[in-house]
């Protein structure tokens, strides 16, 4: 169980580069038209005060180097966000107690980086907590970065004391796959001919940031664990102002998610939590809603009204993300609650008619005849075709998948999963055909490398 974790995280990594690239579907249609673009600085223009600054000089600064790749944000005068690409931030807030550190990045290399900025803009570098929102790689490996600083992070995270040595021999796998990776790419983006474009930039970051990582893995990393840890909640005064740790609880992302809310700053910083992306993918009918209600009804108390929303993998999203975010959830368990899971019933089907059949039938009810009876959320469909592929039932997993389609005509989710089992199927074409149908949906995803390698197969 415990290993599962540890190898779900490391999986996480490598999976995220996907994930955090699909679009709003399912529930509720997401779209917040000012950062549409997916773009860290394009939010919160009418403030003045969220102004973009010029990385301070650190010495040297020659072609490709990392000063060019990092972007700041100053969020408020106590609030500053350094970033480089999509997989790596870390927040710092200045308090009278001290700085306050929000996840500690991907790579410690450049967390030290990003330290130096923080220090150098703040004017000191009396770095008091470190908050991990949660204990996936890309949140904490910059931890070692900040010693003598305390770390937090929900008691769950502790479990990863006990793994000892499995770390290393993920890790070692992890960086052994991604250097692959990282050579494919390298050649697929000196093949790509428009270099202003999403892919070519998303593509440069993640060869960029990955890299770093596979370096600090195999020679200055250090897992430094968390140092003080709570259950509900925690809150840290800093003088002039609140901090308050919420946990989210468990079946969302990881077991050990907590959300970080600044009420003095209206700003939320939500982990890995919020990604309008693929915001309802993680919940099916058997998911245990209500926690997470909790959790951010707790927030929206607290606060009076929350104006920014940091998104780990997103960048800053306006406070409404949160409140929509809160009413999705809220619907969705109630529809748990008065209604019937269009996918339970069509479990029974399939054992009483066999799949053909029960997917006859349940087009007839539930897409022709749009039976109000039953809920049929994307997140449960994928998780149910899931079941199938991991048996190695490929087909019933294609015949749900493809009722998933229909439904969700919009969903990079459906067919990068229907790309995949193709794959699995070993259905070549037909997998190159769905990671195309996903490309077009999400041109910023990575599925040429996909198409690519599918195709240089025999
Ligand atoms: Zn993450």
């Amino acid at each position: 169980m415990k290993k599962k974790l540890k190898l779900q995280s490391i999986i996480l990594l490598t999976g995220f580069m996907l994930i955090s690239c699909l679009p709003a579907i399912g529930q509720i249609d997401v779209d917040y038209s000012e950062n549409k673009k997916n773009d860290f600085n394009a939010t919160n223009k009418k403030e003045p005060i969220s102004s973009e600054l010029t990385v301070p000089n650190l010495g040297k600064k020659k072609q490709g180097s990392v000063h060019e790749m990092i972007t700041i944000k100053r969020l408020s005068k106590r609030v500053l966000l350094v970033r480089s690409g999509d997989m790596d931030m870390v927040a710092a807030i200045k308090t009278k107690k001290g700085i306050v550190i929000v996840d500690s990045g991907f790579s410690p290399t450049l967390t030290a980086k990003y330290r130096k900025i923080i220090e150098k803009i703040f004017g000191r570098s009396d770095i008091k907590f470190v908050i991990n929102t949660h204990f996936d790689s890309d949140h904490v490996n910059g931890n070692q970065v900040f010693k003598g600083a305390e770390i937090i992070a929900h008691q769950n995270a502790l479990e990863w004391k006990e793994e000892g040595d499995n770390v290393k021999v993920d890790i070692k796998t992890w960086v052994k796959s991604t250097r692959e990776r990282i050579k494919r790419r390298k050649f697929l983006i000196k093949t790509l001919k428009n270099d202003s474009s999403l892919l070519y930039s998303r593509l440069r970051d993640w060869i960029y940031t990955r890299e770093k990582v596979c370096d600090d893995f195999e020679t200055i990393y250090k897992l430094a664990l968390p140092s003080l840890t709570f259950t509900d909640k925690l809150t840290l005064d800093m003088g002039d102002l609140k901090i308050d740790l919420f946990y989210f609880g468990p079946g969302f992302h990881t077991d050990n998610d907590i959300l970080v809310s600044i009420p003095e700053e209206n700003i939320v910083f939500t982990g890995d939590i919020l990604n309008p992306r693929y915001q309802y993918i993680p919940v099916n009918s058997k998911s245990d809603i209500e926690p997470w209600i909790d959790c951010l009804n707790k927030i929206i108390k607290s606060n009076r009204e929350i104006k920014s929303v940091v998104a780990y993998h997103v960048g800053v999203l306006p406070g409404r993300a949160l409140y929509e975010f809160h009413n999705s959830l809220k619907n969705m368990r109630d529809e748990q609650q008065q209604k019937k899971s269009a996918v339970d019933s069509l479990r029974s089907m399939i054992s009483e008619f066999g799949i053909q059949k029960a997917a006859k039938i349940f087009e007839n009810q539930y897409l022709i005849n749009k039976n109000k009876e039953y809920f049929i959320w994307e997140g449960d469909l994928i998780s149910f075709a899931r079941e199938f592929q991991e048996k190695k039932q490929y087909n019933e997993a294609i015949i749900i998948l493809k009722m998933c389609e229909k439904i969700f005509p919009n969903s990079v989710s459906v067919f990068n999963r229907l790309a995949y089992t193709f794959k699995k199927a070993g259905k070549k074409k037909l997998a190159i055909e769905a990671y195309k149908k996903a490309l077009c949906l999400n041109p910023g995803g990575f599925y040429v490398d996909y198409i690519r390698q599918l195709e240089s197969r025999e």
